[in-house]
């Protein structure tokens, strides 16, 4: 197994939600990785523990990576690079406008270099703009290491392996056993490391993930073409089989960083019930689709569920004009 820097404040804390669980009729646990860190809040930091560590052993000096404008993974990366001594770069797509709030706002602050893009050159290009970005910098005596879209990549799979691990760790600590564990999808790499360690491991838990863009063929494939290239890095066979990757594509919703008002009163339901805030392009929708699965009796059996809160704070700040109060 390859190794990984030391950034995150792991274990992360699992806390039940008691109303949540009393409204619903089961019990619902919640991981907070959110609580990660400030700076580097959220799931993108345990897969960059692995990534920047590469970088790092190749004597890279600066981190190139993409996503769009209010992209946490790229905030995360520009946290952790900056603490590391590194320089980075991010690659944001652009839709409607560059207002400089939220992630976007921390990158800057963090003196990333940014550079834009159209949503189709992100869509057909982003890796050759990235790999372009590096050659160039590489002839100015730099060194550059391309992390891609969410550090949804083998390495970066290894992040959410481990939780897993220390998921199972915890299990045994307060005794309490999660025979399901639900989480967002958007590039496909938390969940790619969950499924690896809950088959490595033989813990049989029912992973389900909830799509926040794309479907649910696209996020099998993808997953288990992630899953192949980790279990090169973790150099034991865990057999990947498209079929068992669980992604409900149902609560996508009207797309990717787009909300609709149910989505957004729901993030106020569960703030107002629990404490708890959630985001509005990924925790807040998966979410809301665990909790109408769970209403319509499409979730049955389950006792104990674990919800991964991946983060996301920043993100809800530039929404906050529409929340009707
Ligand atoms: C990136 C992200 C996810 C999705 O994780 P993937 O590994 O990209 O599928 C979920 N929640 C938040 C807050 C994220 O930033």
């Amino acid at each position: 197994m390859k190794r990984r820097l030391s950034l995150a404040n792991v274990p992360t804390k699992i806390t039940k939600a008691e109303r949540l669980s009393q409204d619903l009729g089961v019990n619902i646990f919640i991981k907070r990785d959110d609580q990660t860190g400030t700076e580097i809040s959220g799931n993108k930091i345990r897969k960059l523990e692995y990534a920047l560590n590469e970088a790092i052993e190749k004597g890279c000096t600066r981190i190139i990576t993409t996503g769009g404008l209010q992209s946490n993974h790229c905030r995360a990366t520009a946290a952790a690079a900056t603490m590391l001594g590194l320089k980075t770069t991010a690659l944001l797509r652009v839709t409607d406008g560059t207002k400089v709030e939220g992630n976007y706002f921390l990158d800057k602050l963090f003196g990333a270099e940014v550079v834009f893009c159209t949503p189709e050159e992100y869509r057909n290009s982003r890796n050759e703009i990235m790999h372009n970005l590096a050659q160039e910098r590489d002839k100015n005596g730099e060194r550059c290491y391309v992390i891609p879209e969410g550090a949804s990549f083998g390495i970066g799979s290894l992040g959410y392996f481990e939780a897993m691990q220390e998921i199972a760790a915890q299990e045994q600590e307060i005794g309490v056993r999660f025979d399901t564990v639900v989480v967002a999808v958007g590039s496909g790499g938390t969940y790619s490391g969950l499924y690896l360690a809950n088959k490595h491991l033989n813990l049989g838990k029912r992973v389900i993930g909830f799509a926040v863009c794309d479907d649910s063929d696209y996020f099998a494939k993808r997953i288990d073409s992630i899953n192949k290239e980790a279990i090169e890095h973790l150099g034991f066979d865990v057999e990947s089989r498209v079929e068992e990757i669980e992604i409900n594509d149902k609560y996508v919703g009207i797309g990717y960083a787009l909300s609709r008002p149910e989505e957004l009163e729901f993030i106020k339901y569960i703030a107002t019930l629990e404490g708890l805030v959630l985001d509005p392009v990924y925790t807040g929708k998966a979410m809301y689709g665990l909790y109408n699965q769970i209403k319509k009796g499409e979730i049955t059996g389950a006792k104990n569920i674990l919800f991964i809160h991946t983060g996301g704070l920043f993100g809800l700040f530039p929404k906050q004009d529409m929340f009707n109060f």
